[in-house]
């Protein structure tokens, strides 16, 4: 834990006692602040009561003696509208913060020269974050890794000039966190996302950029117009920049090269130097690195680390024994040419699109309950179907978008151990020599069948590896 003392002495309101909410009343009350401590909900208000934390009327409490009103990210600050908790602290002119700013805070207050790597952008940010945290630990270094990853970031090591701590942060954290001064702040790619929350475009990537306007180093991807204007207004400051991408050369940074060999796609990673260009990395081979997304958050990773001192070779070793984060393209393990693919995360077409993107010859498990659009925005990659089988409450609706479209071939499995029994027969006695996939990718909730894309995800990993020959997949 990293307790938080610099509000010793002082009392501060706080509201959402959920996971992190819960870990700040703790870090405070460890830091030696009073904490009156509210949520909505009985369960978390009595699970913090136990623990010591005063649960507190805040509706009716003097809010003039309160030096911070301290949010959980899931609050509205702004949109739809305040939450009423906001409405007393600016009438009584308390400033409103979260656990991030707490966290700067305290390593300002502490040991301000402790390296922050933090990360955020609308796609792409537990990939970066976990990825830049296992190749800092497999050079070596001491890593705590958190935030809206993971472990709350109170709830991990304090700040100290030989660890590193690498967060996570979503645009709300940010929304909360007017110190956040990381040592190096990266900044993904801006696609309309979570406007429900921040209004518009504009104010939900002003508050993105604000990660990066502040860093010592500055790490861009600047493969989406917005995030290109930040760039450039970055440079404009002369402060330190290193511009990425995973689509495009650049004359300056790091960006990811595909090139066509015999055997398929290589995706290089080339650092570019006072003009000249490197190349680092490869990412043929690396199956949790898969697709043309994973390779700008390579590219990410790679600029980061290399900032924070590692060698091109450690972090080429780092990412070549990258494990993946479950259930996003996780690859499970094969069964000879057949990969085992958990792409259960992927609850909407966009994030399947990924998928679908990233091999050939699939056998495509899918279906759940659908999102609106369904998975019409999909038809370009059907080629690359080999089979599909259909599960849950959408089949009826995807079967009809096949039908319409002629070209997949595909069977109503019903339920998802029907699905991979069929898939895996018929991926095994599929014709050729390369590589093929049996892929869960739903494009779908899992509310229909399963309590949450984890326990699906988990439902598949437990179906295939019951299956004879299979071979888990061990990280190097
Ligand atoms: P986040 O934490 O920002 O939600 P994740 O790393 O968890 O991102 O990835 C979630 C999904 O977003 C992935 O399954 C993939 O479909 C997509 N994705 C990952 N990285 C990128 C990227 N750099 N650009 C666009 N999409 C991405």
């Amino acid at each position: 834990m990293t307790p938080v003392g610099v509000f010793s002495g002082k009392r501060v309101a706080l509201f959402g006692l959920g996971g992190s909410g819960l870990a700040t009343a703790r870090a405070l009350l460890a830091g030696g602040a009073e904490v009156a401590a509210f949520d909505d909900n009985q369960a978390s208000r009595d699970r913090a009561a136990v623990e010591g934390v005063a649960i507190v009327d805040l509706a009716g409490a003097d809010w003039s003696r309160f030096a911070a009103l301290i949010l959980a990210p899931g609050v509205p600050l702004t949109h739809p509208a305040p939450h009423w908790t906001v409405e007393k602290a600016r009438a009584a002119d308390v400033e409103i913060i979260g656990d991030i700013e707490l966290f700067f805070r305290e390593r300002a207050a502490s040991a301000p020269d402790a390296p922050v790597v933090a990360i955020t952008g609308t796609n792409g940010k537990s990939t970066t974050t976990a990825l830049v945290a296992h190749v800092l630990r497999r050079a070596g270094r001491d890593v705590q890794m958190g935030g809206n990853i993971g472990a709350a970031v109170l709830t991990l090591a304090p700040p100290a000039l030989n660890r590193i701590h690498v967060v996570e942060c979503s645009s709300y954290q940010i929304d909360l966190a007017p110190s956040l001064r990381p040592t190096v702040g990266i900044q993904m790619n801006l696609t309309p996302d979570h406007l429900d929350r921040h209004g518009t475009f504009e104010h939900y990537g002003a508050i993105k950029e604000r990660l990066v306007a502040n860093a010592d180093i500055a790490v861009i991807g600047v493969d989406d117009e917005p995030s290109k204007q930040m760039a450039r207004r970055r440079a404009a400051t002369g402060r330190k920049l290193v511009r990425i991408s995973g689509e495009q050369p650049l004359d300056e940074g790091v960006f990811a090269g595909v090139t066509a060999n015999a055997g398929g796609l290589d995706t290089r990673i080339v650092q570019v130097r006072d003009g000249r260009p490197r190349v680092v990395a490869n990412l043929a081979g690396i199956g949790s690195l898969r697709g043309a997304h994973n390779a700008q958050n390579a590219a990410a990773a790679f600029a980061a680390c290399f900032s924070l001192g590692l060698s091109p070779e450690e972090i080429a070793a780092g990412l070549r024994s990258y494990p993946g984060l479950a259930h996003r393209m996780e690859e499970i393990g094969r069964i000879g040419r057949v990969v085992f693919i958990n792409d259960s995360k992927a609850t909407n077409a966009d994030s399947t699109e990924k998928a679908l993107t990233s091999f050939r010859d699939i056998f495509w498990i899918l279906g759940g309950k659908a999102k609106e659009g369904g998975i019409g925005s999909l038809t370009r990659y059907f080629p690359n179907i080999a089979k599909a089988y259909l599960i849950g409450a959408a089949s009826d609706l995807f079967a009809a978008t096949f039908d319409a479209d002629g070209r997949v071939a595909y069977e109503r499995a019903g339920a998802l151990d029907v699905a991979v029994a069929a898939a895996a027969r018929d991926a095994l006695a599929h014709p050729g020599e390369g590589e093929i996939a049996v892929l869960l990718s739903p494009a779908c909730a899992s509310f229909d069948q399963f309590p949450n894309f984890e326990v699906r995800g988990e439902a598949f990993r437990r179906l295939v590896t019951g299956l004879p020959g299979f071979e888990a997949f061990a990280a190097g």
